[in-house]
């Protein structure tokens, strides 16, 4: 078989077959293939898409690209969440050691920052000693004596997924429903799962920008993980703003923390509980969203899951005492407060620029070998249908390079007039 040819078959529109997909797979992950050829292959799938069977055997190709967890002997069932990525979206980073603390066991394999959205992987890296490589039995002890880990693909698991993954973030070919269908379901496939509640985010600061595309997404996701035996459920999200109040690695983290403590920002409480319920559905603790949301809101007030993330830090080596005390976390050399000029209701926020700005800061990737400045971020004042006056605090630039235009990109993404504005609607659909 020929890779030129292959290439060519998809570029012309035509479906692939399994062999081929196998053997792109096969050959890419084992580095007979180089980066320029696969990334002519994405480019072909990016622009003519793949039909259904297509994407079931990319999935179960890069599935297959290396080891599989095996839980069987871990009692409990096996929940996990994935986001589909946005700005702001730190919801795994108290999720998992949320619903771990119901009971339920949460074996978590992430990602990192994509183009303008951030990265679970890169967020929890930003505790200092934080390692989200462990080896296949650390993860299982993991699991087995605290109930929660969260690590990434590795050279073991999902190998084609962690080689694709930072391929398509320096090559445009992000969002697309084949690509992200097969990058998500083969780590969630690995976990040896008995259901996944996937949040498909929708809006201008997702990859799916409309909910067309995001139900279509979402179809093809639940179809894909039924195919193989996977229980899972799409909840499509609001993304047209950030969620919470902070994006960036370590202010996320930070966020994380005040949510944890039981005092986070209204949405982002909102949707951990919700996203948190259908896990514990998913796991026959009840079939009552109402009484899972308050099983969830008392383990918080009751500073369970702060323990538990606690233990999770520390059990893959973190440093506890940032997350004991977060103001002993080294700050960005610059902290610019940005005040609003005129007096309104913010209408709009251009999410994707907020996201973007925080790449351009260092806080996330333009090259695969960039490193990341954790503390760089954006914290956002106020959000979608809220009240502002001239001179109060719109936002904080957190930063250790001076951008010259900072203030300005800050205040043409977001959106400010006299006429009041609805907040965004948080749970657009539920599909199954
Ligand atoms: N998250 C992933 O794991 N993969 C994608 O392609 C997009 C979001």
């Amino acid at each position: 078989m020929f890779t030129y040819q292959i290439i060519a078959n998809k570029r012309d529109g035509r479906a692939l077959t399994k062999a081929e997909i196998n053997y792109i797979i096969r050959n890419y992950t084992n580095g007979k293939i180089p980066d320029y050829q696969m990334a002519a292959w994405l480019m072909a799938i990016y622009l003519q898409d793949m039909n259904f069977e297509e994407t079931s055997c990319l999935t179960t190709a890069m599935l297959h690209s290396g080891e599989t967890i095996n839980l069987n002997d871990i009692s409990g069932y096996k929940i996990d969440k994935h986001s589909t990525g946005g700005v702001g979206d730190k919801i795994s980073l108290i999720l998992a050691p949320l619903v771990a603390a119901a009971g339920v066991k949460v074996p978590m394999i992430s990602g990192r920052g994509l183009a303008h959205t951030g990265g679970t992987l890169d967020k929890l890296e930003s505790i200092p000693g934080f390692r989200t490589t462990l080896s296949t039995e650390e993860f299982r002890d993991n699991i087995k004596n605290i109930g929660v880990s969260i690590i990434g693909q590795s050279e073991k698991i999902v190998p084609a997924d962690k080689k694709i993954y930072a391929l398509r973030d320096t090559t445009a070919t992000i969002d697309s429903i084949p690509l992200i269908t097969a990058s998500i379901l083969s780590k969630k496939l690995a976990e040896d799962l008995n259901g996944l509640v996937l949040d498909i985010k929708v809006g201008n600061g997702a990859f799916m920008r409309d909910e067309k595309h995001a139900e279509a997404l979402a179809q093809n996701m639940i179809e894909t993980a039924k195919l193989n035996n996977l229980k899972a459920i799409a909840l499509l999200t609001d993304m047209s703003q950030p969620l919470g109040n902070m994006a960036g690695n370590w202010l996320e983290v930070k966020e994380s923390i005040q949510v944890l403590q039981g005092n986070g920002a209204d949405d982002l409480m909102e949707l951990t509980l919700t996203l948190g319920a259908h896990m514990l559905i998913l796991a026959d603790f009840t079939d009552n969203l109402g009484e899972a949301k308050d099983k969830l809101k008392k383990i918080l007030q009751s500073g369970k899951a702060f323990e538990k993330f606690l233990e999770l830090i520390q059990a893959q080596g973190g440093d506890i005492s940032f997350i004991k005390n977060p103001d002993k976390y080294p700050k960005a050399k610059y902290i610019i407060d940005i005040y609003a000029k005129e007096n309104g209701y913010i209408q709009k926020i251009d999410t994707k620029e907020i996201g973007t700005l925080i790449v351009d800061l260092g806080g996330g990737r333009r090259n695969i070998s960039d490193k990341i400045d954790f503390s760089a971020g954006i914290e956002l004042h106020k959000k979608c249908g809220d009240r502002i006056n001239t001179g109060e605090k719109l936002a904080t630039i957190h930063t250790n390079k001076l951008l010259p235009d900072v203030k300005q990109r800050i205040y043409n993404s977001i959106e400010i007039s006299l006429k009041p504005s609805e907040k965004p609607q948080l749970l657009i659909k539920i599909i199954k």
